[in-house]
Order: structure tokens, then C-alpha cells, then sequence
């Protein structure tokens, strides 16, 4: 017997519809890049993004066609996010920080048709325009202004009839955006998002034991909307019709602790590194600014140190809310938020539960597979997780090469290393490519890096493997201190004993200005590894560099 209830589809442009019929006068701000703030209301960002739509179809753009953007966080960015896909297009967000020659690679992967640029990128388009087949660049200028040959896109509204638009009849299962992954791991892959997918994303993200988004939010998206689409917040937002503020170029501490300051911001969301450069700031200038209405940072994208979780809640009375996720997961996998159960345990336990990765989000299931298959959910036993749900990537577009990444009987590989306890909670230690195998077993470089990272003279550290003749591989750590601040390698190895067994302690510790970082942020063990692959520690512990 079928269900009575209505075939009603899933899509992007039923969410904006509620946005601009029940929030028309809600807010969006934008940090320009000259410092000022620019603000509208939910009923203009729908208006354009109308307009937008009208525009892109009249420029030829077909359903199924990819629009490229090449943008910071920003209004006209949300537009696009909801324009493109409003004709059946696919908004395919590209990463600023991306090489030219990768830039290539994805837009010809993808067939990019469109682009839609920040001005400030032309220079970064220069750099791989000759080798892609973009038919037509409209740039978002801070000036008027476009070079010849492309358009103005205010220009490109202005033109553009609102009454034009019409809702076409579009599938919840067909594309609506696509983003590459940034390559941490080989060549870039694409990921498509259908509408389905996207919509409910922005439920789950929403619901209270997930992020408890509301209309009453002010959020204050610090991850790019080219990672992830920042992580589904824009999408999310417009759901529950929240309050948006994008911090535009500028992604320092100082100024994104004065738009917080000044929009009231509720929940803010972004990378390790760059709320370890904000815990710094504010433990330098701890009255200079009024974060009262700050109720969440979520941190992801690698792991949150516990030192992180620790200094915004005992020194700032701000809380860290850890999250793990994936592009191919549109991408929330699983939050660090406490059962009842557990926020009746003594603190210490709350803290090494927040700095998990925490419980699956509804609709992700996960198990975790070790060399002798489905590991127990002990907390012990390390494995490989594997995932499945309705926002979790079936294959990788046209990417036959990659089908190993998805089982026979369809869940999907994360190339993460995990435990899972027997709540259900689970803990990122590494990702396969970076655990260290010594002696036939592994050691978490996170879980080093976390403990290190404690020590109050360390800004940052990063574990690698190194070769070695007994234990075919032993850890080096490699760690950048605090300006001012001294310490040796013996002390940080005494600060790491308590912790650890004793044959997880790293046989070398490297003191270096800077760790070199992905294009999102994240450690660039790869580089690392690279730059430290003479070193050799020999079988008794000695270390050297041969060059
Ligand atoms: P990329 O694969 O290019 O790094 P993603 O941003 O999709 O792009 O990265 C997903 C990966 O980031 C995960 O597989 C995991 O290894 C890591 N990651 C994300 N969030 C966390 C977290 N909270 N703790 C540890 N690792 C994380």
C-alpha cells in the first residue's frame, strides 16, 4: 500500500520561498573589503537572486550547465547560491586559494560554463584562463567596473526582470551544487549535492542536538563558501530565516572579533587554525571585546585541540562546539554535543567527550572496519570509518578510478582512522594516509598534536612518520612555539609521558618558524613529510639529517 501524502519536492528554491515570504525584512550583512558594512534584508537577496536567475538563463545557461564562482563570503556569493540552482543550473563553488594549475584541472573536470568572479581574483583568473573553456566571466566588482570582454554583474541584475522568474518544476534528485575536494588526498574529486540532499542537510543541521540553528541566530560563517559550501550554513540560514553576516575578505583575528562584537553574533563556524589565532588575541586583549551574544564556535575540518575547547571555556566563557565532516558529506558527520547522560559526568569526562568528534547527525550511519573486518564499538579498537545516509556521495563525478572509495554494499570510505566507544561517540586519530605504523602498530599523531598543543609555550604542532630500520616508521614531531616563549625537546616530551604509552612518544621534536597549511587551513602533512624526508632515526633513537 503507497503513502497518500504529497510527491512535494525537496529543493533549493522552496526554501528561499519561505525565506523571503516569512523574513523578508531579516537582515544580510556583508564586511566589504574596505572595512564598511553592507546590509540588506532577506526579501533583496531574494529579489536578486531572482534576477540572477533570469539573467543566466537569458545568457544561455541550461539546466544541468555548471556556473563557477571564485569568491569570498559574501551577499552576491549567496545569491549565486541560490540563483544558479534556481534554473536547474549547478553552482560549482571554486577555492580561492587554490593553485592556478588546479584551478584548471576542476573547471575543465568540471566543464565549467559561467564564471562569477570577485574582482580581487582577476589577477588569480589570468593565471589559468588560457587553458579552460569559460564562455563568459561576470565580475563582482568593487568599482563598476569590468575588464573587456566580461560583464559587470550589477549590470547584469540591473538588465534583468524579476517577473521573469519562474519556479520551473525541478527534481529534488538532480544536481544543485557541486565543490571539489581540495586534494589533501590526490587529485581533486567532485562531489555533487542534489537539492534533496541539500535541503535536508539544512534540516539536520538545524535540529537542536546538532547546531540548534533558529531564526533568532546571528550566524557568521568564517569557513569559505568555497569549502564545503561553508559547511551548509548559508543554506541553513536561509531555512530558519537567521540573521547572516559574511566577514568578506579579511580573516584575521582582530577583524573578525570586531564583526562579531558588532552584529551580535550567535554562532560562528570555522577551521582550527583560525580560532587558535582568535584564543590568542583574546588572551592578549581579554576585555577588548563584548562577545555576550556568542553562544557556539564550531570547529572543523581537522581536529579541535582540547587546549582550544579548554582556554575559550575557562578563560573566555565561550563554547567550543567540535564537529567532523566531509565534502562528500555535504558534509556534517557528527557533533561533540553530551547526552543528558553524559553532562551528569565529572568535567574532566564532559571535556574528553566535547573533544571527540562526537555522535552521527540523523541519517549517517557509520561502522568502522579494521584488517580483521567491523571493529567493536570499545573505544579501542581502531578502524577505518565507513558512512552512509541520504547526504553522503554515491560516486565521485566522473572519477571511475575513484569507485574504490564507495564498498560493494554501498557505504562510503572515509579514509579516517577511528574509534567508536560504546555510546556511539567517535574519535578521529588520524587519517589513514598519516597515522604512523610502528612496529605494526599505530599511533594517533592527532591525539600527539592535541597533548602538545597544550603545553602553554606551543602554537602549533604537527606529528609525522619518519623511517625507521626497527619500527619501519616513528614519529616526529614538529612544533612552532609561542612568540616569546622557550622550551626543549626533552621538556615537551616529559609534558607528553603522563599520556601516552611510552613507545607513542615521538622520537624528534623540530622546532620551525611556520607549518605549511592546506588551502583550507589544514596541516600539510604532505609538505611536511616532504621537507623532513631526511631525517632518519636510528634504530637506538638517535636522530640525524642526511642530506
Ligand atoms: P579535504 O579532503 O580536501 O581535506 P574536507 O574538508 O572534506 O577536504 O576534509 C575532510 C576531512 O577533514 C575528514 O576526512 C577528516 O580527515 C578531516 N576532519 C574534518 N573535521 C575533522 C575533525 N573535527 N577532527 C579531525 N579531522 C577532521
Amino acid at each position: 500500500m503507497d503513502g497518500l501524502m504529497m510527491d512535494y519536492q525537496l529543493t533549493l528554491p522552496a526554501m528561499m520561498r519561505r525565506a523571503e515570504t516569512f523574513f523578508a525584512r531579516k537582515e544580510i550583512v556583508t564586511r566589504l573589503p574596505d572595512g564598511r558594512f553592507h546590509r540588506y534584508t532577506y526579501a533583496d537577496f531574494a529579489r536578486r537572486a531572482k534576477k540572477l536567475a533570469v539573467a543566466l538563463k537569458q545568457l544561455g545557461i541550461r539546466p544541468g550547465d555548471r556556473v563557477a564562482t571564485l569568491c569570498w563570503n559574501h551577499h552576491q556569493h549567496l545569491e549565486a547560491y541560490f540563483g544558479i540552482p534556481a534554473i536547474g543550473a549547478v553552482l560549482h563553488t571554486l577555492n580561492v586559494r587554490l593553485h592556478p594549475d588546479d584551478l584548471a584541472y576542476i573547471v575543465n573536470h568540471a566543464e565549467d560554463r559561467l564564471l562569477l568572479i570577485d574582482q580581487s581574483m582577476l589577477p588569480l583568473l589570468e593565471a589559468f584562463r588560457s587553458r579552460v573553456n569559460l564562455e563568459r566571466v561576470v565580475v563582482i566588482s568593487e568599482d563598476g567596473e569590468a575588464p573587456e570582454g566580461m560583464l559587470e554583474y550589477e549590470d547584469l541584475l540591473q538588465a534583468a526582470d524579476e517577473s521573469a522568474f519562474h519556479n520551473s518544476d525541478l527534481d529534488e534528485r538532480q544536481a544543485a551544487a557541486m565543490c571539489y575536494t581540495s586534494g589533501t588526498t590526490g587529485k581533486p574529486k567532485g562531489v555533487v549535492y542534489s537539492h534533496r540532499a541539500l535541503v535536508l542537510h539544512s534540516m539536520l543541521s538545524a535540529m537542536v542536538d546538532t547546531l540548534a540553528l533558529c531564526e533568532s541566530d546571528v550566524i557568521f560563517p568564517v569557513v569559505p563558501m568555497f569549502h564545503a559550501n561553508a559547511w551548509g550554513l548559508p543554506f541553513t540560514a536561509v531555512l530558519v530565516g537567521a540573521k547572516l553576516v559574511f566577514p568578506g575578505p579579511h580573516l584575521d583575528a582582530g577583524t573578525l572579533l570586531e564583526a562579531m562584537e558588532a552584529e551580535r553574533v550567535t554562532l560562528t563556524a570555522g577551521v582550527p587554525t583560525i580560532w587558535l589565532g582568535v584564543l590568542q588575541t583574546l588572551d592578549e586583549r581579554p576585555r577588548a571585546y563584548d562577545l555576550s551574544s556568542l553562544r557556539g564556535l564550531v570547529v572543523g575540518g581537522s581536529a579541535a585541540p582540547k587546549a582550544l575547547i579548554q582556554g575559550f571555556q575557562e578563560r573566555h566563557g565561550l563554547k567550543v562546539i567540535h564537529a567532523w565532516g566531509m565534502t562528500e558529506m555535504t558534509p556534517l558527520g557528527t557533533v561533540a554535543n553530551l547526552t543528558s547522560e553524559l553532562r551528569q559526568a565529572p568535567a574532566d569526562v564532559q571535556l574528553d567527550y566535547r573533544a571527540k568528534q562526537g555522535l552521527p547527525v540523523p541519517f549517517v550511519e557509520i561502522r568502522a572496519r579494521g584488517d580483521r573486518g567491523i571493529v567493536p564499538w570499545d573505544g579501542q579498537s581502531m578502524g577505518e570509518l565507513e558512512v552512509r545516509g541520504p547526504c553522503v556521495a554515491r560516486a565521485y563525478y566522473n572519477a571511475p578510478e575513484a569507485a574504490d572509495r564507495f564498498t560493494e554494499d554501498g557505504w562510503f570510505r572515509t579514509g579516517d582512522i577511528v574509534t567508536i566507544e560504546s555510546h556511539g561517540y567517535i574519535e578521529i586519530h588520524d587519517r589513514s594516509k598519516d597515522v604512523i605504523k610502528s612496529g605494526g602498530e599505530w599511533i594517533s599523531s592527532v591525539a600527539l598534536e592535541n597533548a602538545l598543543m597544550s603545553h602553554p609555550a606551543v602554537a602549533e604542532a604537527a606529528v609525522i612518520a619518519v623511517p625507521h630500520p626497527k619500527w619501519q616508521e616513528r614519529p616526529l614531531a614538529v612544533v612552532v612555539l609561542k612568540e616569546g616563549h622557550t622550551v626543549t625537546a626533552e621538556e615537551l616530551r616529559a609534558h607528553l609521558r603522563p599520556h601516552f604509552p611510552k613507545w607513542w612518544l615521538p622520537d624528534a621534536i623540530a622546532f620551525v618558524e611556520a607549518i605549511p597549511k592546506t588551502s583550507v587551513g589544514k596541516f600539510r602533512k604532505s609538505a611536511l613529510r616532504q621537507q623532513f624526508r631526511e631525517y632518519r632515526i636510528s634504530a637506538d633513537g638517535e636522530t640525524s639529517e642526511d642530506e
